[in-house]
């Protein structure tokens, strides 16, 4: 479904993915871990191209990604992005941030956008919320509806960026609870997160990055159990 081939970017003299061949099969759940700043953002801002690359070739299910117009509009509809801030529509009801994409991208009618908007925030546990604002929700639910908002585009594949980080403690589990329930139902997805959890019950893949390589590619139980490089040892040793 995705395939990363050989792809390099710099910021000035900083080597941010250096060499990253990576490809995803349709259904796989991948989890992307390693410390700040080894690019695991830029890793997933490139996938739906809100990063460019220098080099090499990134293509979803064959085709090379879009650089503009209304095929860059579809990719980004058809890669769902979940980020660390909710980024709601802070003056739109719940339901209209969930049906504003659909309508306005995707050519749906209001009712038949609605029908599926409240199908979705029912799975995420919100359909009883439809109508407030995103103000009046918790953050924990401010997420799940930004996760609905993704999936009403009925996207191919969704990327996380440390969905949980900026959440109350007592809020990240039912995030991942979504996530995870997600991932059982075959989505494909790519997760930069460091909840051990989320990658022990949903992941098939860990894939490590360090300085703006994948150091290791490996299922979880090998990359938690027995990591293989010394870089991957010694963050695990300070996050466990
Ligand atoms: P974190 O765990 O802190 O989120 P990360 O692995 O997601 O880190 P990236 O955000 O991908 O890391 O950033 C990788 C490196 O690229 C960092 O050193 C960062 O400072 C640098 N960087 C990111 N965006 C830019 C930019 N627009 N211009 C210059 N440097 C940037
Ligand atoms: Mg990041």
């Amino acid at each position: 479904l995705v395939e990363l081939d050989h792809v390099n970017k710099h910021y000035g003299e900083l080597h941010v993915l250096n060499d990253i061949d990576v490809t995803i099969p349709k259904g796989q759940v991948v989890v992307v871990i390693g410390p700040s700043g080894s690019g695991k953002s830029t890793f997933c801002r490139a996938i739906n191209r809100l990063e460019t690359i220098d080099s090499g070739e990134i293509r979803i299910d064959g085709v090379p990604l879009p650089s503009e117009g209304r095929a860059l509009a579809q990719l980004r509809a058809d890669v769902g992005m979940v980020f660390q801030s909710f980024n709601l529509f802070a003056h739109k009801s719940i339901l209209e941030n969930v049906t504003l994409g659909p309508i306005k991208v995707r050519g749906k009618k209001r009712k038949e956008a609605e029908e599926h908007a409240m199908q979705l925030l029912d799975r995420v546990g919100i359909g009883n919320q439809a109508h407030k604002m995103p103000a009046q929700l918790s953050g924990g639910q401010q997420q799940r509806v930004a996760i609905a908002r993704s999936l009403a585009m009925e996207p191919k594949l969704m990327l996380f960026d440390e969905p949980t980080s900026a959440l109350d403690p007592e809020m990240i589990n039912e995030v991942l609870d979504v996530m995870v329930e997600l991932a059982h139902g075959g989505m494909t997805m790519v997760v930069v997160t460091h909840e051990m959890g989320f990658a022990r019950k949903a992941a098939e893949r860990v894939l490590f990055m360090a300085d703006g390589k994948v150091m290791e590619d490996s299922t979880p139980e090998e990359f938690f159990t027995n990591p293989q490089t010394s870089r991957a040892k010694d963050f695990l040793s300070k996050i466990l």
